[in-house]
């Protein structure tokens, strides 16, 4: 299969006429299509939503597209949660899914009704001193330990996790919260990371489902819902072949008929915490190479690096490169794309086949809409992008600005060793 980029050259040079390389483009169009899938796909489940991982791609502009199709948000600190409540989105429609939890964020996350998934047993103590009472509605965070693996050999290993906790403790926490007064319970895991295989939900279901189902018959306790968080994956790869939503949503829903249903458990909502499915595919990073470098290894060094894209570095993550206007050209080079960290892990791409590159060509960076712009950091005084949302027609908008100097410098603003400072760029 073949990975075609969702901007042409001339899109990309128009955009890039008004705001400079390099910068995240969102495309509304897939963005839009896949929310309205998603919702299809589970739509035979009455309470099914998705609460959108904020961490993934945490724009307000973005979100609210979701939020149309009925997402949420699933939010972990204290700025996700207020970005939730700046766009509207609050209450129930908020998942609280954090772990190592500060009291404060705690404290704000039950002012703003947000469901609470409690990562840990100590955590009902933390959470009952901290707000003064236990929420009716309440979730815990399960880790089955040991490694978890699919029928397709994709595995991970939660036993060496820190989320969630053992089947012993959340029995037990179910039935101290049942106690201290809460009424409809949650149950959440997340075991696996990016699969692309359309049997990760439903072998996940099928365990929470048994696991739910026990514990109703040992505690008494009326589970509302279930919640199959994030881990569905995309396609980084060109010889991948994409998840098919509604194959995901037909199998959870094959052992949602089997497991639950008998157990007179049907009126359970499904829960999903999606980031990457949501918004991966969505994103990319347009980059310009502005230098060649002969060593070696043949090089390619372009005007973004890892702080606009950390996976690469971070992960040695693949990401696939369209060089835009050369789509056709044969890819008979082997280059080394970097960027300018002082890091030799800062590349995009090593020993890829590419077609030639010149100078002022324009690269498209596959798949950046989540874990991508979110991840960046300031190392070596590097700044952050823009982000644009390319419209169906054709037209754009920036809905973020590129850091400036200033904003770097921000942190030291009340301080008086750089009062002179000039935070203009130096034009040549
Ligand atoms: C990161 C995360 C997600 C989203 O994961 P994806 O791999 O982007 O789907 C969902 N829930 C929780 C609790 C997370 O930490």
């Amino acid at each position: 299969m073949s990975k075609k980029a969702f901007l042409t050259k001339e899109k990309a040079e128009e955009i890039a006429a008004q705001i400079p390389t390099p910068f995240h483009v969102y495309d509304e169009k897939g963005i839009r299509e896949n929310a309205k899938a998603v919702k299809e796909a589970f739509s035979w489940n009455k309470g099914f939503k998705e609460y959108f991982a904020v961490k993934a791609t945490p724009n307000p502009y973005l979100i609210k597209i979701l939020n149309e199709y009925g997402c949420g948000t699933d939010c972990s600190s204290m700025a996700e949660l207020m970005l939730s409540q700046a766009i509207g989105i609050t209450g129930e429609d908020i998942m609280f899914s954090s772990n190592d939890t500060p009291a404060e964020e705690f404290r704000y996350a039950d002012e703003l009704g947000a469901i609470i998934n409690l990562d840990d047993f100590t955590h009902i103590e933390f959470l009952e001193k901290t707000i003064g009472h236990i929420p009716e509605t309440i979730s815990c965070r399960f880790n089955p330990g040991g490694v978890y693996q699919i029928s397709n050999g994709i595995m991970d290993n939660p036993g060496d996790a820190k989320y969630g906790m053992t089947r012993d403790q959340i029995v037990e926490a179910y039935k101290i919260l049942a106690q201290k007064g809460a009424k409809n319970f949650g149950i959440h895991a997340f075991l696996v990371s990016n699969t692309v295989t359309n049997d990760y939900y439903p072998a996940l279901a099928k365990t929470l489902f048994e696991l739910v189902v026990e514990i109703q018959k040992e505690t008494g306790c009326h589970f509302k819902f279930i919640n199959l968080s994030g881990g569905v994956g995309i396609p980084y790869e060109p010889t991948q072949t994409a998840n098919d939503i509604y194959a995901i949503g037909e199998g959870v829903h094959k052992v949602y008929d089997e497991i639950l249903v008998p157990a007179g458990m049907g009126d359970v909502a499904i829960y999903t915490e999606m980031g990457r499915f949501m918004m991966g595919p969505y994103g990319a990073l347009v980059t310009r190479a502005i230098h060649e470098k002969h060593t070696y290894k043949e090089y390619v060094g372009v005007d973004a690096c890892a702080t606009n894209l950390m996976r690469p570095a971070m992960y040695g993550s693949y990401h696939h490169i369209t060089v835009l206007g050369k789509e056709d050209a044969p890819c008979d080079k082997l280059y080394d794309v970097t960027g300018s960290l002082c890091e030799n892990n800062d590349k995009f791409a090593i020993d890829r086949k590419l077609p030639e590159i010149e100078k002022g060509d324009l690269l498209f960076i596959h798949d950046t809409g989540a874990h991508g712009y979110a991840m960046g950091y300031n190392y070596n005084g590097r700044l952050k992008s823009a982000e644009v949302l390319l419209h169906e027609d054709g037209s754009f908008d920036m809905i973020r600005r590129a850091e400036t100097p200033k904003d770097y410098f921000a942190t030291f603003d009340c301080f008086d060793i750089l009062k002179d400072m000039n935070y203009n760029v130096p034009k040549n």
